[in-house]
């Protein structure tokens, strides 16, 4: 009862001071970290279609398709069963998957989740969130031949 009563109070001193957690989302854009993992951003130009993402991802969201000479021809990547583990990422030794912080996507069927390379590549940064700068702590045992300039333009 004594508890209840301390949880009863936190939850009215909380409501009477007036801090709001919340805000009118979509008219007011959420604050997010800069740790956040949201919607994939790839880059074509950076990819040397090794595969080491489509493997590593535990949830078989990543498909690749290359030709007979392993060009690269197609990278989809189905958000829907996505986990944001962030693996693909860490996996990379080019840095041409990059999980952004934007979580703003929609789809009314499983296939509207489903994005090709032309759609990862245009995937919008989060309020010009740099993904790259806000991991660098964890980033800098393996970035490697990721170094210098990014470019998923
Ligand atoms: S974040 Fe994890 S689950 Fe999502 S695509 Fe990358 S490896 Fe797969
Ligand atoms: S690990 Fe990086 S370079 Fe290799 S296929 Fe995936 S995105 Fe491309």
């Amino acid at each position: 009862m004594i508890g209840m009563l301390k949880s009863m109070a936190t939850t009215m001193k909380h409501a009477l001071d007036g801090e709001k957690f919340t805000v009118q989302y979509p008219e007011e854009t959420p604050e997010v970290s800069p740790r956040f993992r949201g919607v994939h951003k790839f880059s074509q130009e950076r990819c040397i279609w090794c595969r080491q993402c489509e493997n590593v991802c535990p949830n078989d969201t990543i498909q690749i398709v290359t030709d007979d000479m392993r060009n690269g021809e197609q990278y989809n990547l189905h958000i829907g069963q996505c986990i944001y583990c962030r693996l693909c990422e860490e996996v990379c030794p080019v840095d041409a998957i990059l999980l952004t912080q934007n979580f703003e996507f929609t789809g009314d069927t499983k296939d509207d989740l489903a994005y090709n390379k032309e759609q990862l590549k245009n995937v919008p940064w989060y309020k010009d969130i740099d993904p790259l700068a806000s991991r660098e702590p964890d980033r800098e045992a393996w970035v490697g031949e990721g170094d210098g300039e990014v470019d998923y333009q």
